[in-house]
């Protein structure tokens, strides 16, 4: 591999998965406008006109938004990399860490890379989520945080992160230094226990800092959830509902833990609106995605991958050309394990784009399956009327461009689902 050859297909990538998700969002915004101004036959009855205006305004004022975001990351990226910006912060952190006492500096230079790399890009997100939040969202009437719910959120995630993240990258560089050439196999094992301790503390211990999480109070829909989790044969250890509506008018449901301790969260956005039977026939779509393990597979396919992509990285560490070709000289008497996790992950997405059709139509037959499994163990009709109705209070156009749909949506067109459950 030389370095020129890496740099040009990197380059190349990079261009062609722009162009293509230029062309896929200005289609979208083509079609969606011109569906404008009529509500599709299938939905006359159903949906108002103003509400499938708002929803055609939405879906393009976010896609108008997405490819400004798409030209601004695509500039961060190169600028982190072909144009040297990583090689100037790594130069940078070198010589700090030179300041550090001698048993830490290897490792203080490398997590302070990191820790510099995570900063800056967040600080670089920042004002793009805030303008997604206050401005698009808040225009729309979906919004419910303020701007000191947000900050606080910002500081617990990064609280969370730091306390998280540190031991773990700091772990996964001490075994790139010490495991010898077979470092990324622990260091895979590493991130699969990680991410299983993650699953464990998220219901219980995660999502608590950030919502408030009250048991289920409503007797009869208690009793309705209760008599579907026994007919399906599904135990939990718990019906909660969460304070969605404290930053977003979007409603949810979804399970979350482990075998036995396993919980069903409502979003209290999703009782507002839902009736008995609706909500009913939702949680029989999620327990749908359990009967057919479509969430073990997803994990089992997630570390999978994470051991090819560790494997993958175990290569390419050791090969100078990585370095050069994405804009990096390799340090000198200093370990270029953190450079190398850094740029593992800001080059990965750009190859990694070209999967995304084929992971959205295998997620999409998984909706198709978990729907059918809501038809039969609850009713099709209670789930149709729920999905038109949450599709309507998200905004989701109704008439999207089939190209589009076809590579990104991870569920069906909203008229797909409901023929489907039609039939
Ligand atoms: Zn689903």
């Amino acid at each position: 591999m030389s370095p020129t050859l890496l740099s040009f297909a990197f380059a190349l990538a990079l261009a062609a998965s722009l162009m293509v998700k230029f062309w896929l969002s200005t289609r979208q915004i083509r079609h969606v406008a011109a569906h404008r101004d009529a509500v599709p036959a299938a939905f006359a009855g159903s949906v108002t006109l103003a509400a499938h205006q708002k929803a055609a305004d939405y879906t393009i004022a976010r896609s108008r938004f997405g490819l400004l975001a798409l030209a601004f990351n695509a500039a961060v990226l190169l600028g982190w990399t072909l144009l040297g910006g990583l090689h100037a912060l790594n130069g940078w952190v070198l010589e700090l860490s030179g300041a550090l006492p001698e048993g830490w500096r290897t490792m203080g230079y490398q997590l302070g890379l990191v820790g510099a790399f995570v900063l800056i890009g967040s600080l670089l997100d920042l004002p793009w989520e805030m303008w997604s939040t206050f401005r698009i969202e808040q225009a729309f009437g979906f919004n419910r945080t303020t701007l000191r719910l947000y900050l606080a959120d910002m500081l617990k995630g990064l609280a969370v992160g730091v306390l998280l993240g540190l031991p773990i990258v700091a772990l996964i560089l001490w075994l790139m230094g010490a495991a010898g050439p077979l470092w990324w196999l622990w260091a895979w094992l590493a991130w699969v226990g990680f991410q299983l301790l993650v699953m464990v503390l998220y219901p219980t211990v995660i999502a608590p800092l950030f919502n408030k999480f009250e048991p289920l109070t409503d007797a009869a829909l208690k009793e309705r959830v209760e008599r579907l989790m026994a007919r399906c044969g599904f135990a939990a250890k718990g019906l909660f509902v969460m304070d969605g509506s404290r930053r977003s008018a979007h409603g949810n449901a979804y399970f979350s833990g482990f075998g036995p301790a396993k919980r069903v969260v409502f979003f209290d956005t999703l009782l507002t609106k839902l009736n008995g039977g609706e909500v009913e026939a939702v949680l029989a779509h999620e327990l749908g995605h359990f009967k057919h393990r479509h969430i073990t597979k997803r994990i089992a396919l997630m570390f999978a991958m994470s051991l090819a992509g560790f494997a993958l990285l175990g290569w390419l560490a050791e090969a100078p050309a990585f370095y050069a070709g994405l804009g990096v000289r390799p340090s000198l008497g200093a370990p270029n394990d953190a450079l190398a996790l850094i740029l593992f992950l800001l080059a990965g997405p750009v190859f990694g784009f070209f999967v995304t059709p084929l992971a959205a139509h295998f997620s999409r037959r998984d909706e198709f399956q978990a729907d059918a499994y809501a038809r039969a163990q609850a009713s099709g009709a209670a789930l149709s009327s729920a999905l038109l109705k949450l599709h309507e209070d998200n905004a989701g156009t109704l008439t999207p461009d089939p190209v589009y749909a076809r590579f990104y949506y991870s569920h069906p067109p909203a008229a797909e689902r409901l023929a489907a459950l039609a039939t």
